[in-house]
């Protein structure tokens, strides 16, 4: 089987210091990963460091949560994947829903970015899903299959095995509404599928396919009981330790 992933965007939560406290709490608790599944904490840029300390010589692995394409320059208050990757990250977030509708990000951009990460060394967790408008139309499986042609077609064949997907459904993101196992399987399945069409077979069957929205102890192991379904990415739960460390321990 894949090796699982569990991952958590903290998004614009914790400053320095309780991302110190956080961090070395998920040390403790979840420092030795257990046997394939793979833990990872996706910090703001600001507290990517503090973090790389404190999980240092542990399993868990850095991740930031959005960057910009150009490897230096005048880009103001942006971050390259190379600084990203000095600091010890192996992982990216690009794509997410709210950088989608918050700071009008495109297909395009994730392109570039995914491009640009990959170059760095760094894994990109591209981020897709519907809103709830297109899932009462019935139409997200098209909706997303069309995500991740826009957004990773360009990436080259030979790279495509450094790709990680995350569906995120939008109406289930900090909602307390989830997906149903089954609408999480019927869309990751159809990603999976896509992945197939644009870089073959073999590739596909070992990105992983990552689940969020409202993702928390109680739910993970129905996602995780799903074929397609390879981890999560948390955001609530993954703020308490003790709650992200139990994720883990069920995946
Ligand atoms: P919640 O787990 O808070 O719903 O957030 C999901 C998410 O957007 C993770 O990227």
């Amino acid at each position: 089987r894949r090796t699982r992933l569990i991952a958590g965007n903290w998004k614009m939560n914790n400053g320095i210091g309780e991302a110190a406290v956080l961090a070395s709490r998920l040390g403790e608790l979840v420092g030795t990963a257990p046997e394939g599944v793979e833990v990872l904490v996706c910090p703001p840029t600001i507290d990517l460091s503090v973090v790389a300390d404190k999980i240092e010589g542990t399993d868990i692995r850095l991740g930031a949560q959005n960057c910009y394409w150009e490897k230096s320059g005048a880009y103001t208050g942006e971050t390259a994947p190379g600084m990203i990757r000095g600091v010890g990250a192996l992982y990216c977030i690009i794509g997410h829903s709210e950088r989608r509708e918050y700071f009008g990000e495109t297909d395009a951009d994730e392109m570039r970015k995914a491009r640009a990460l990959i170059d760095a060394g760094i894994t990109p967790v591209f981020c897709c899903g519907e809103s709830e408008s297109v899932r009462e139309s019935g139409s997200q499986v098209a909706f997303v299959c069309d995500q991740i042609k826009a957004g990773l077609a360009g990436i080259e064949l030979a790279r495509a095995d450094q790709l990680v997907v995350a569906y995120e459904p939008i109406w289930a993101i900090g909602t307390g509404k989830t997906a149903t196992a089954a609408d999480a399987q019927e869309v990751c399945g159809a990603i999976r599928k896509t992945l197939a069409e644009l870089f073959g077979e073999q590739i596909a069957e070992g990105v992983r396919v990552l689940y969020g929205g409202s993702a928390k102890p109680g739910n993970i192991a129905e996602f995780l009981a799903e074929r397609d379904v390879d981890g999560a990415l948390v955001g609530g739960a993954s703020l308490v330790a003790e709650d992200f460390a139990a994720m883990v321990a069920r995946a």
